[in-house]
Parts: structure tokens; C-alpha cells; sequence
């Protein structure tokens, strides 16, 4: 199965380089990933390129108008049918692993990316299927958001990591964070790895691992164990 995501921007130069390099890069190299930039000032309403305009009542700030995203969307969706079309804004729905994990199931995903005061209303009530936050705090524009939505739902669709056991193991994926990670040297200025990763003994290694994943998260994250009875110990 392939997933393609139709990115709908007005500023398409601010997602170029993100999809270029590595595991994403290698995701679409291998035919699991196809990413579509849209301009959305390919689809403005007139000749000098319009794709917003002053807010209705007055006050500060562009508001993205809802004719060329209206345009942009139904084009698309003519041509196939979506699974979700999702508007990045800071009062969505916060993105976490799980949600990330259930949106790397669906197929054909439409992210569209607000700028300055964000999209006109009719937008929201009429074509977009989920928002989407990165997090409590504003960014002028979806762009980066977007990429950070993406980034998280590619690199667990099945076959884009080398070794799908990686994401399975970092954190956030079981309510724990991830424990450390060592590599060569074994000994840094007389700073060692610990002993049992240098053992092969793979049982006591992944049994170490899960205990420092605890600890861990009970001494950074402990609000993620709430909701995890096996782990409460
Ligand atoms: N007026 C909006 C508000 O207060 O909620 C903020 C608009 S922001 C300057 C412009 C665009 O950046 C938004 O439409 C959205 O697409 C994007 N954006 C900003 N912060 C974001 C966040 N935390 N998560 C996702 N998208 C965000």
C-alpha cells in the first residue's frame, strides 16, 4: 500500500527540503510514499494572485479566503477519494504517537497549512475532516507543522524503517519513553557503557532496557504511567 499526502500551502518552498533527506527521502525512493505540494496561489481568485483578504469585522490580520482552498480540495478530490483532510492549527487536537500510529493506516491524506490569521471558517466547517496541533504555542504558518505531522506518520508505515522493531522500541509507543543508547567506544574517557550491554546476553539486555524505560518515564514522564497498570511498580 502506498500513502500519499497532498500538502496544500501557500508558502510550497517551506516544504522542499524536509521530504528530501533520509528516512523520508527513502520512503518515497522505495515506493511506499508519495508527497504532492499544492501552491494554493495556483488557485487564487484573480490575475494578481490573491489568496486572502481582510477579516470581516475588522482587526488585525490576513485570513486565508476559502475559494482557492475550495478549489484546490474539490480538484483532488475528484481525482480519488480521501481518508482524511486535515487542517494543522494550534486550537486542533494535540499530536501524540497514537495519534500518529492511527493515521499511518490511512491511505490518500490531504494536510492543508494555514498562514497569517489562519483559514476562513467555512474552510473548517466544510472540508476539513481533523485538526491537528503540534503543540501549544503559535507558528506563523502550517508548513512546519505539517512536516512534523507527516515525519511522525511515514517513518512507522510498515517497510520505511530498515528494522520496524526501531519505532516499535522508541518512546511513547508503550506509555514509556525510550531507555539510553550506547555506542562504540565502550569506554569514553573513562566513561564506560554499562556492563550487561556489553554481555550478549539478549534476555537480561532487554530486561535492563525496560527497567531504565520505567525509570525514566517515572522520573521525566511520570503522567504517562497514570494509564498503564502493568507498569506501576
Ligand atoms: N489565529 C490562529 C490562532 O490564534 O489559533 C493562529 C494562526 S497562525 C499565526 C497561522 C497558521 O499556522 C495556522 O493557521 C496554522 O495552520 C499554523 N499553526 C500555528 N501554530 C500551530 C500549531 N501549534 N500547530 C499546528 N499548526 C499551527
Amino acid at each position: 500500500m502506498k500513502t500519499r499526502f497532498d500538502i496544500i500551502t501557500c508558502q510550497p518552498h517551506l516544504l522542499t527540503g524536509p521530504f528530501d533527506h533520509s528516512i523520508l527521502k527513502r520512503a518515497q525512493d522505495k515506493g511506499l510514499v508519495e508527497i504532492h505540494l499544492h501552491d494554493l496561489r495556483q488557485y487564487a481568485i484573480n490575475k494578481h494572485g490573491q489568496i486572502d483578504d481582510y477579516a470581516f469585522g475588522g482587526g488585525a490580520g490576513m485570513v486565508l479566503m476559502i475559494e482557492p482552498i475550495a478549489k484546490c480540495i474539490r480538484g483532488l478530490q475528484a481525482e480519488r477519494q480521501y481518508d482524511a483532510v486535515i487542517y494543522m492549527t494550534p486550537d486542533g487536537q494535540t499530536l501524540n504517537q497514537p495519534m500518529a500510529n492511527r493515521l499511518s493506516l490511512l491511505q490518500n491524506i490531504i494536510i492543508l497549512c494555514g498562514h497569517y490569521k489562519g483559514v476562513d471558517q467555512r474552510v473548517r466547517d466544510l472540508f476539513v475532516t481533523h485538526e491537528v496541533s503540534i503543540g501549544d504555542y503559535v507558528l506563523s504558518g502550517g508548513e512546519l507543522a505539517a512536516a512534523v505531522l507527516a515525519d511522525s506518520i511515514i517513518r512507522i508505515i510498515p517497510g520505511v524503517l530498515n528494522d520496524e522493531s526501531s519505532a516499535l522500541s522508541d518512546s511513547f509507543q508503550d506509555n514509556l519513553l525510550a531507555p539510553p543508547v550506547y555506542s562504540r567506544p565502550a569506554d569514553f574517557e573513562g566513561h564506560a557503557v554499562p556492563e550487561i550491554l556489553l554481555s550478549g546476553n539478549t534476555p537480561k539486555v532487554e530486561e535492563w532496557r525496560f527497567e531504565q524505560s520505567v525509570q525514566r518515564t517515572k522520573a521525566l514522564r511520570p503522567d504517562l504511567l497514570t494509564d498503564n497498570k502493568n507498569i506501576t511498580s
